[in-house]
């Protein structure tokens, strides 16, 4: 829930623009090939030659296969390299989608992009083609380095140090975009519960914040209700508010932080507990002015606390803006006044 940038890091995944782009554009200028009696290399870049020739990859050879059976492939290939150049404006809602591909093509070319997901970017043989100057990183590896010390961008909730509690997530969901299924641009590592919510399938709006473009602390904001102990979360934004909104309707914070009120007590026992220790600083008598400012100091080291640990520790964001809307004040004071009389 604070801008988390890791884009640079999922760079390592760059070299396979120019691997779909060879893709595509032999699919767009070869239709209805068939490779049952000879390979036809005729459209291919060289790159793309070694990889059909290469006996390991004869998945490969059978998508090649339906993507150029696709008709529409050329719209694909269009919003491919619209998204490889535009990406974030596309994001930002500056530069709009011209069309959005029907459900039958999605169909058609999911199975190949799929396969290129979940095997080839972890094929080393694949690298080697591909991208030769660089050696081989294995998505495991590509996780555990993204996400150590993290907590989930999206919810807050979760900590995913380890590999085997990280995903990696398409932000723009394969469902809908699934020519972006290896574009690097389009990862964010997140945890498990998030990558797998039904609604980012099911619905998609544009334009969205983003969590490696936007500062998502500022957009939203939490708000509090004692009387019921829940914390729901509201869009506080005053610029693009359409973007926050559809943020909102992707991550269904308000269901993610029921019964995470006890994480609220805790803040409070903490704040307290800084205020405390700061009136115990000035051993003197101490006024009711003196007493107002140790709570707002208090209340200021609390939140920079959080701001510190935002992204390393969990529900940073909630603890944040409920420090901000700390509203004790009369009590604490005659509790600070009360400790001063019993001494
Ligand atoms: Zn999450």
């Amino acid at each position: 829930m604070w801008r988390s940038d890791t884009s640079e890091q999922y760079r390592v995944y760059e070299f396979t623009d120019e691997f779909v782009v060879d893709v595509l554009t032999w699919a767009c200028n070869t239709p209805n090939a068939d490779f049952t009696e000879k390979i036809n290399t005729e459209n291919m870049s060289d790159k793309l030659i070694k990889m059909v020739s290469d006996k390991r990859f004869k998945r490969f050879r059978e998508e090649m296969i339906s993507l150029s059976n696709c008709k529409d492939i050329q719209d694909v290939k269009q919003l491919f390299l619209l998204f490889k150049e535009k990406y974030k404006e596309i994001i930002q809602g500056q530069v709009k989608l011209p069309f959005s591909l029907d459900e039958k093509i999605i169909e058609q070319i999911k199975k190949p992009f799929d396969y290129y997901y979940k095997q080839l970017i972890d094929n080393e043989s694949f690298w080697g083609i591909y991208n030769p100057e660089v050696k081989f990183v294995s998505k495991k590896k590509v996780r555990e380095v993204i996400s150590k010390n993290r907590v989930c961008p999206y919810c807050d909730q979760v900590q995913i140090e380890s590999s085997t509690k990280t995903n990696m997530d398409h932000y723009l969901p394969v469902s809908v975009f699934p020519y972006l299924g290896v574009h690097w641009r389009n990862f964010v590592i997140s945890c498990g519960i998030c990558n797998g919510l039904s609604q980012k399938n099911s619905q998609y709006y544009l334009p969205i914040l983003h969590p490696h473009y936007d500062e998502i602390e500022n957009k939203l904001k939490f708000s509090f209700d004692f009387a019921n102990e829940t914390a729901t979360v509201q869009v506080d934004d005053t610029e693009n508010t359409i973007k926050s909104h559809n943020y909102l309707k992707l991550f269904d914070f308000n269901q993610l932080y029921k019964g995470t009120w006890e994480e609220l007590n805790d803040e409070y026992d903490m704040i307290e507990l800084s205020i405390l220790k700061m009136y115990h600083k000035d051993k003197g008598n101490i006024e009711i002015v003196k007493c107002n400012e140790i709570i707002d100091e208090s209340i200021n080291f609390r939140k920079e606390e959080h701001r510190k640990s935002a992204g390393t520790r969990t529900y940073t964001k909630m603890k944040y803006d409920y420090c901000s809307t700390y509203d004790d004040r009369s009590e604490i004071i005659s509790w600070l006044m009360n400790e001063q009389r019993t001494r």
